[in-house]
């Protein structure tokens, strides 16, 4: 296997020599590292468990960043990327290089290996991992930097020297990534014990020596450019902040001097304070821009920009599928070209590759025509230098035209476009849409139908999904059993859970999922407007990735999704049996969404489906219908003045599917983080009737919100237990949480349920820490 590696990679080289080298001004922020079809993920997850070793995880990581920048080199891209690679994460790379290794996992200096560094991202059996926590606003998770004022900084990781070399032994000449250094303190948390008053910005003089070790190397290795990555630059930034970036490159500018230096940004424009600071910045020779989201970009270009330096125009979206308008895009370089002058504009990427999927090549199942309306990753990096040759006057008619007829056929597709569906999402703007009777009244109703204990117990949807059950869905999508032994099989499992429950005498029931895979995928499969790919992975965080649907069309329910099951599941039993729906704004959140419409439009289109299907669900017999919001958060835009606007639709959306509903029937809603103090009046103007959250994990943050004196009328279960460890609660310890809440929330509208749905924990993890749950319900009741 070394021999064909190298006969490989020794081919590879000589493909790369003798490639004309026709390289325009084109550039890629970052690529995915996951490979076509998830290689690096089997490859990690197989040396985690110990079934490989180092060496083949790391020939695995070689052959992929390989692949990649023969890639670029072979589609023409000028500046190539390097150090984008990573075994789980950047920024943790970037603890990694600083070494800045939190002292409990007793390093002891030296080059941080494998060890050290899966046991921050993932923990070991006696210490747990670092933090995690979203990056920006992408579905793409980074490790958090814990520092303090008396962390060791010392230059731990030469990956991406490393990383340089590699390229270059294969005949390709990178510009090495990194995190930038005010963008790496920002995104700090101060370490435990550290006072909150600590101020990460201080240490910034402490890292820039290690930045200027890693920087000398490269030069030495024969670097020209090096990106610094600073998204922190479009979120909102105090002048004291803002003072940090002037300071740090300053601090650099000796150190780059000789060095062509590319300030890279993204997922949003820069605000215009942010804009000046930026191109002020000494020794630096281009900036990186997302025109794609940063949607005021070109106005602050046009209002100035340093002259002699260059533009990198991210023009193709890194954070969707769809493939470029190029007549469209090649205008904007244009315009650009005209402000900033010939040759100083580079076409390149909104932001790094790594939000979007990797290679439409593999899609062998997709439609014809929607597959023609797509680009992955590797068709961006064609869509760049396509873009690049045309700036420079090389345009390729053929690529052209071809494109433009896509971009077309798009347009017009009937397929696209539901008049119907489109004239009734236009109606509802404007109008409120609300519950008739406010929701005490409607409480006292739904309790007069119900007749729920006090700290009416429940959980929040999904039960165990064993391998018996999974292998039953999979045998019936690929056709190996019949839709009667489907049938069959699912309505035993939902009889067994509807026992289970019953006999752990939980009050509100659930009938656990069993025939969902995934809580978006379920429904778009169902609903029209959705396309599905087979390979369209984006990584999560470390090895774990998501394949989100693709919303290309107007969305609309052609007939009913959950009522055959949760009538059939409250068939079973005389307790209530609740209902289980995702809502729009998760569903929106989770996939590709078109970019021909803004966002809020398909997310009220998905609204009106979820709408008739709550009013199935109604009239059939089901009084009680929780309508997940799991994701609403998380499309929180990244600077506060653009929130309201995005919290005035998605609640908006929410409300429409069920405003039409009658008093009795309780409307439940969930959420998977408890984080919200922010955002507690938005939540509470959902006016569901109850709402079940997470909140065993944060140190009860959650709670304090209530504490502080915000008043909720409706039903609330704050998760009385961690649903994410296999650790059984005792009885005991639930006691004690629920008095907790009962401190701060009225006994009558508060709910007892765990964390989050059970699908990933065991049975024997499940019917005991439930048990003890209800143990403790009851326990209270006697005592309220
Ligand atoms: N109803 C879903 C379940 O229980 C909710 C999952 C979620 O919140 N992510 O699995
Ligand atoms: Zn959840």
């Amino acid at each position: 296997p070394a021999r064909a590696r190298h006969r490989r990679l020794s081919a590879l080289r000589f493909a790369l020599r003798s490639a004309p080298v026709r390289a325009m001004a084109s550039h890629i922020v970052g690529y995915p590292r996951m490979g076509p079809k998830r290689e690096l993920k089997f490859a990690l997850e197989s040396f985690w468990d110990g079934k490989s070793n180092a060496d083949e995880l790391q020939k695995v990581a070689a052959d992929l960043r390989a692949s990649i920048w023969k890639r670029m080199a072979t589609a023409g891209i000028k500046y190539i990327p390097s150090n984008t690679f990573s075994y789980y994460d950047q920024v943790l790379d970037t603890t990694a290089m600083l070494g800045a290794v939190p002292p409990r996992y007793g390093w002891n200096g030296g080059e941080i290996g494998f060890d050290t560094y899966f046991s921050m991202a993932r923990g070991n059996s006696s210490v747990p991992a670092m933090e995690m926590t979203k990056w920006f606003d992408t579905n793409y998770h980074y490790i958090v930097p814990e520092l303090g004022p008396d962390v060791k900084f010392s230059y731990a990781s030469h990956k991406a020297v490393d990383e340089f070399k590699e390229a270059r032994a294969l005949g390709v000449d990178t510009v090495p990534v990194l995190v930038g250094p005010v963008s790496y303190l920002l995104l700090s948390k101060p370490a435990k014990g550290v006072e909150k008053s600590f101020s990460l910005l201080s240490l910034v003089g402490k890292i820039l020596p290690i930045y200027k070790e890693v920087v000398a190397e490269l030069k030495a290795a024969g670097a020209t450019w090096i990106q610094f990555d600073e998204p922190t630059l479009v979120t909102d930034l105090d002048s004291h902040q803002l003072q940090a970036f002037t300071h740090a490159y300053s601090e650099l500018e000796s150190a780059l001097s000789g060095l062509s230096i590319l300030i890279e940004t993204y997922f949003a424009d820069v605000p215009a304070e942010a804009y000046k600071t930026l191109t002020s910045l000494k020794g630096v020779a281009g900036f990186g821009f997302d025109l794609v989201r940063g949607t005021k970009t070109l106005d602050l270009v046009k209002g100035g920009f340093p002259s002699g330096k260059y533009l990198f125009a991210g023009v193709v979206d890194g954070r969707n599928i769809w493939a470029n308008d190029l007549d469209s895009s090649l205008k904007t370089l244009q315009a650009l070209e005209g402000v900033v002058g010939k040759d100083k504009v580079i076409v390149s990427t909104s932001c790094s590759l790594l939000h979007t999927a990797v290679d439409l090549v593999n899609e062998t199942k997709l439609d014809k025509e929607i597959k023609s309306w797509l680009a992955f990753a590797a068709q961006k990096v064609v869509e760049v230098n396509a873009l690049a040759q045309a700036l420079f006057g090389l345009k390729d008619e053929t690529v052209f035209s071809s494109n433009a007829a896509t971009q077309a056929s798009r347009k017009s597709s009937p397929r696209v476009t539901n008049e119907a569906v489109q004239m009734a999402a236009a109606a509802l703007k404007g109008s409120d849409h609300r519950r008739a009777t406010n929701v005490s009244a409607r409480l006292d109703a739904q309790q007069k139908k119900l007749n729920l204990p006090i700290l009416p117990t429940t959980t929040i949807g999904s039960f165990p999904q064993t391998m018996e059950l999974r292998k039953v869905r999979r045998e019936y999508k690929a056709k190996k059993i019949s839709e009667d032994d489907y049938v069959k099989a699912i309505k035993e499992e939902i009889s067994k859970v509807v026992k289970l429950q019953e006999e752990l005498d939980i009050d509100v029931l659930v009938h656990g999922e069993p025939e969902r895979n995934d809580m978006v995928e379920y429904f778009g499969e169902q609903l029209s407007g959705f396309a599905f790919t087979v390979n369209g992975w984006v990584q999560s965080y470390g090895s774990r990735c998501v394949k989100p649907p693709i919303i290309y069309g107007d969305v609309s329910r052609p007939k009913a999704m959950t009522v055959f099951w949760s009538s059939t599941a409250q068939s079973m039993t005389k307790c209530p049996m609740k209902g289980m729906l995702t809502g729009p704004v998760t569903i929106l959140n989770w996939s590709f969404v078109r970019n021909d419409q803004p966002r809020s439009e398909t997310c009220y289109q998905i609204a009106l489906a979820i709408k008739d299907e709550v009013e199935d669900l109604e009239k059939a017999g089901v009084t009680v219908i929780q309508i997940d919001e799991a994701a609403l958060r998380e499309g929180l835009p990244l600077r506060k003045a653009e929130q309201a606007s995005y919290l005035d639709w998605a609640v908006h959306s929410f409300r429409i599917t069920n405003c039409g509903v009658k008093d009795t029937t309780q409307i439940h809603t969930h959420m998977c983080y408890s984080n919200f103090n922010d955002i507690i009046h938005s939540i509470i103007n959902m006016d569901a009737d109850v709402i079940t959250i997470e909140n065993s994990r944060s140190d009860e943050k959650l709670l304090s919100v209530f504490r502080e004196g915000v008043k909720y009328g409706a039903g609330i279960g704050p998760g009385v237990y961690d649903i994410h460890s296999p650790r059984i609660p005792s009885s005991e310890e639930i006691a004690d949480r629920i008095n907790k809440m009962l401190a701060v929330l009225e006994s009558n509208i508060l709910w007892v349920n765990p964390d989050c749905g059970l699908k990933t924990r065991k049975y024997s993890e499940v019917k005991p820490a439930l048990s003890n749950m209800v143990a403790a319900a009851k326990l209270l009741r006697t005592q309220l």
